[in-house]
C-alpha cells in the first residue's frame, strides 16, 4: 500500500500530481494552507479514482502544524511517499525592490518549510520516497523576477542531496524535480496574470509546461519504475 502526502495538494502540480498518483493507486493526503474549497474539490476527484483521500490544513512554516500534518497522516496508516510540493513566489521585481517581509515569507514557505515537512517526513518513513519541487530558477538565478525565491529553491537541491544521503541506507530516496514555466495561477498570484503568454514562446519547446507534465516526472521518480536514482533533480523545463 502507498500512503503518500502532498503538500499544496489542491492546487496546481500538487492538485495534478495528486490525480496522477491516485491512477497510480496511491492513498493520499492533500495539505493545504488557505484554500479549503480547492483541497476540497481535488480530494474529491482523487476518491472517486477509488482511492482513499484525507485534506488536511497546515502552514509548511510551522513545525507544529507539520507535526499535525503528519500525526493526522498516520490515522491512515505507515507513510511511505512525500511530495514536498508548497511554494509560493508573491511578487515579481528587481531584489533592491523587494519588500522584506516577501523575500522572509518566501524563503520561510519554499526553504524553511520544505527542510521542516522532510525532517519530519523521514522521521516517519522506514523506506519509501521523497520528491521535492524545485526550480529551475534555481540555476537560473531568475534575475529582475525573484533572486530570493532562486535562492531558496537552489537551497531545495541542496536538501535533496544531502538528505538522500542520509536516508539511503534506510531505503528512502529523494529526489528532486525543477519546473520550467508551468501554467498554475501562481503567475497571476504574483501580479503578472499574462506571464504564461508572454514567456511561452521564449521556452525552446515553445510553450509552457502542463502541470500534469510536471506530475508525470513526480510519479516516476517517486514510483517503483525508479528504484536506483537518489539524490537526483530532474529539470523539466522544455529546455530553459
Ligand atoms: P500554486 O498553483 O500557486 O499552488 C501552490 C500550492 O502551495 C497551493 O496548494 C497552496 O495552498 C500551497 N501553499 C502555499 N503556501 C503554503 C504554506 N505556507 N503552507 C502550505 N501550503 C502552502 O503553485 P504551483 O505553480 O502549483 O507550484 C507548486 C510548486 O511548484 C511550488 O513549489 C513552486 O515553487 C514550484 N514551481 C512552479 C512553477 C510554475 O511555473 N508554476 C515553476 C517552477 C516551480 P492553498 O491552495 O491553500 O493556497
Amino acid at each position: 500500500m502507498s500512503l503518500t502526502v502532498i503538500t499544496g495538494g489542491g492546487r496546481g502540480i500538487g492538485a495534478a500530481t495528486a490525480m496522477r498518483l491516485a491512477s497510480d493507486g496511491h492513498d493520499l493526503v492533500l495539505c493545504y494552507a488557505h484554500d479549503a474549497q480547492a483541497a476540497e474539490t481535488t480530494a474529491d476527484r482523487v476518491r472517486d479514482r477509488g482511492v482513499g483521500c484525507r485534506v488536511v490544513r497546515a502552514d509548511v512554516r510551522d513545525p507544529d502544524q507539520v507535526d499535525a500534518l503528519f500525526d493526522a497522516t498516520a490515522l491512515d496508516g505507515q507513510v511511505t511517499g512525500l511530495v514536498n510540493n508548497a511554494g509560493t513566489t508573491l511578487h515579481l521585481g528587481d531584489l533592491a525592490d523587494t519588500p522584506v517581509d516577501v523575500i522572509r515569507r518566501v524563503v520561510e514557505v519554499n526553504l524553511t518549510g520544505a527542510i521542516l515537512v522532510a525532517r519530519r517526513a523521514v522521521r516517519d518513513m522506514v523506506g519509501g520516497a521523497i520528491v521535492n519541487v524545485s526550480s529551475a530558477a534555481a540555476t537560473l538565478g531568475s534575475p529582475h523576477d525573484y533572486v530570493h525565491y532562486a535562492a531558496a529553491k537552489a537551497g531545495v537541491d541542496a536538501l535533496t542531496l544531502g538528505l538522500a544521503q542520509e536516508v539511503g541506507p534506510r531505503g528512502i530516496r529523494v529526489n528532486g524535480v525543477a519546473p520550467g514555466i508551468v501554467r498554475t495561477d501562481i503567475h497571476a498570484a504574483a501580479g503578472d496574470a499574462d506571464r504564461l503568454r508572454r514567456l511561452g514562446p521564449q521556452v525552446p519547446l515553445g510553450r509552457v509546461g502542463e502541470p500534469e507534465e510536471i506530475a508525470e516526472a513526480i510519479a516516476w521518480l517517486l514510483g517503483p519504475a525508479c528504484p536506483y536514482a537518489t539524490g537526483a533533480t530532474l529539470r523539466v523545463a522544455g529546455g530553459r
